[in-house]
């Protein structure tokens, strides 16, 4: 006799479906057409990028973390990457511990831009315009303090942007960095294994690949700059980095993308020249963003 099934059962039955057609989906190919295509192009070279720090407390902080792998790891040692910080952020970056954070950074060669220069992560898109101007100014003053030069590169807070935003970091000489490749990491801490962020990055990658292929993205130095972001105050990431920078290696190689001899950027003024070629020039063209954030403010 056949009974109801609860939602229990339907729940489960959609989730064992779901993850059926994951398994089943098959990972992108590069077809030997491709890549003789490809091996005719400049190699890649990876542009990391990180957000939202420096980290709170100071035993076991992520920023610091995150530093120390860059400088000492297995795959590249003396990697340069951008930073976009929360220069005033609640207990981080307006706090003693914060900046000394951010002065290791730029000590260490890093690359300082801006995220945020208010108390929490807000949305320049929701604030007055006003309020955004203040922002700028506090967060340019900040970091030009840190750096010694004004900052030139900007990462809009939840990747949220209109005309009226691009306008004013413009205006402040700020280029809009997006992003190729988002790890999405430590969202569900313990639940993203090895596995699905292998198969994350290589989807975004394959996408690089195609965009590659019909030529969109720009030389520079000889290099196709491949953006990628991670989250340096999420203790996922900092525990995971080098593991990542093995990841990122793997899928260039499985999809037959050939990269720079030292795969990874390791000086910023070529951190910083990569970035600017790379940034948004067009505030009003179509948005390219990572992941869900494409479904939420795409039109
Ligand atoms: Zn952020």
């Amino acid at each position: 006799m056949l009974t109801r099934p609860t939602t229990r059962t339907l729940v489960l039955a959609a989730l064992i479906s779901l993850l059926a057609a994951c398994a089943s989906t098959p990972p992108p190919q590069t077809t030997p057409d491709m890549a003789s295509q490809l091996q005719q192009r400049a190699p890649i070279r990876f542009l990391l990028t990180f957000d939202d720090g420096p980290a709170r407390g100071s035993t076991d902080n992520s920023s610091l973390q995150i530093l120390r792998t860059l400088d000492q790891n297995p795959v590249q040692p003396g990697i340069k990457a951008v930073f976009f910080a929360q220069t005033r952020s609640w207990h981080a970056g307006e706090t003693e511990a914060g900046r000394a954070i951010l002065r290791q950074e730029v000590a260490d060669g890093q690359v300082l831009g801006f995220h945020t220069a208010t108390p929490f992560h807000a949305d320049h898109a929701l604030m007055k315009p006003q309020d955004l101007e203040a922002s700028l100014n506090n967060g340019i003053a900040d970091l030009t303090s840190l750096r010694g030069s004004a900052p030139d590169l900007v990462r809009p807070p939840f990747w949220a942007y209109n005309a009226q935003t691009f306008a004013a970091y413009q205006q402040h000489g700020l280029h809009m960095l997006l992003t190729d490749l988002s790890a999405n990491d430590g969202k569900i801490y313990g639940y993203h294994i090895s596995l699905h962020r292998r198969g994350n990055l290589l989807n975004m990658l394959a996408h690089v690949r195609d965009e590659i292929l019909i030529g969109k993205l720009p030389v520079v130095d000889g290099a196709i700059p491949v953006v990628v972001t991670f989250h340096d105050i999420n203790g996922y990431t900092a525990d995971h980095m080098a593991e990542y920078l093995q990841i990122l290696i793997d899928t260039a190689h499985e999809l037959q993308m050939p990269t720079t001899t030292r795969p990874f950027y390791d000086e910023a003024a070529a951190v910083d020249r990569a970035a600017v070629a790379r940034a948004v020039k067009d505030g009003s063209a179509p948005k390219e963003l990572p992941g869900v954030w494409q479904w939420i403010w795409g039109e």
